[in-house]
């Protein structure tokens, strides 16, 4: 496959750098149409583009899920390449709803490429204040506008334009063609703005940031803290398992190796559980996408990052 990765990526990657290395034959590179985003295909109707970290960091998942009569694209990414003429190119003139799945950089800056998107009410007004004008692409550029972690230039970004952003939350649903729903999932805990959907028709359970062998919640986030922390993402995660865990097979992860055995989820929520009992119990010290130090816990194939402050205070 190839690579457009300048700078070292973060240590944990090199996992799934392995196993992309396996699938790569599942993928298309339309190369005249966008070069930085590779099109798989590990289920019928749903294509999962694989886009490069621009920071450094770990790279990203984006989904898109074609219905009969309209398509979701599951996040936008950093906004490097066309995605809008590539998610075109997939799926004709359907009708094309867009949604983040939560409020970090690296899931809505291409947002910018289409007219609507929908998000969290918690997402909304910290995507409009941090990620809504041109000066949003610069932490990842030089002086002379080329990337400093992967191989691009200002010319491959977009020029900003104003879109509107509409509040979506638990409970909605978007219709892709008869008896074909995606029901939306209220997910906070790596972001207060947290959101999953949940594919009935094709038993996919899409989860952006979070169960990604290595979710990390800083329980940093100013507004809605809350909300960004263990015991949030415990909440919401015992929902999901007691409410719909016969209505998915796979979860799609927005990162690292992206499609997991939806026992995964149940996993997930037993690391919140030890770290709820005893917010000490990690079996490492690693590091974070800013090279801070983080713990670690795993239970089976699932893990948290987190930090100290990752909690609710009493
Ligand atoms: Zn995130």
């Amino acid at each position: 496959m190839e690579r457009r990765a300048i700078k070292k990526k973060a240590p944990y990657v090199e996992k799934t750098l392995e196993w992309l290395e396996k699938v790569s034959d599942r993928s298309v590179l339309y190369r005249d149409i966008d070069p930085f985003h590779q099109v798989f295909q590990f289920t019928e109707h749903v294509y999962s583009i694989f886009e490069e970290c621009a920071n450094g960091g770990s790279d990203l998942w984006i989904n898109l899920i074609e219905g009969e009569s309209a398509a979701l694209l599951v996040d936008t990414g950093y906004g490097i390449g066309d995605l809008a003429k590539l998610v075109r190119h997939l799926i004709g003139d359907k009708k094309l709803y867009v949604v983040n799945t939560h409020e970090h950089y690296d899931h809505v800056l291409g947002n910018c490429r289409f007219d609507r998107v929908y998000c969290h009410p918690y997402a909304l007004p910290f995507i409009k204040e941090n990620y809504m004008s041109q000066d949003m692409f610069s932490p990842y550029m030089d002086e002379n506008g080329n990337g400093i972690y992967l191989d691009f230039n200002k010319n491959d970004l977009p020029e900003f334009k104003g879109y509107e952003l509409v509040p979506c939350n638990d409970g909605d649903r978007f219709e892709l063609g008869e008896d074909h729903f995606v029901d939306v999932i209220y997910t906070p805990g790596h972001a207060a703005g947290g959101l999953s959907f949940l594919d009935r028709k094709n038993r996919i359970l899409f989860t952006g940031a979070m169960h990604s062998g290595n979710t990390l919640i800083e329980g940093l986030q100013e507004q809605y803290r809350e909300y960004n922390t263990v015991e949030a993402f415990a909440d919401a995660l015992e929902i999901i398992k007691e409410k719909e865990l016969d209505s998915f097979d796979w979860i799609y992860a927005a990162h690292e190796i992206p499609v997991l055995e939806k026992g995964y989820l149940p996993e997930q929520l037993e690391v919140c559980k030890d770290l709820i009992r005893d917010h000490a119990c990690n079996e490492s010290i690693t590091y974070d996408e800013n090279g801070r130090e983080c713990y670690c816990h795993m239970v089976g194939n699932a893990g948290l990052r987190y930090f100290r402050t990752s909690f609710r205070t009493k």
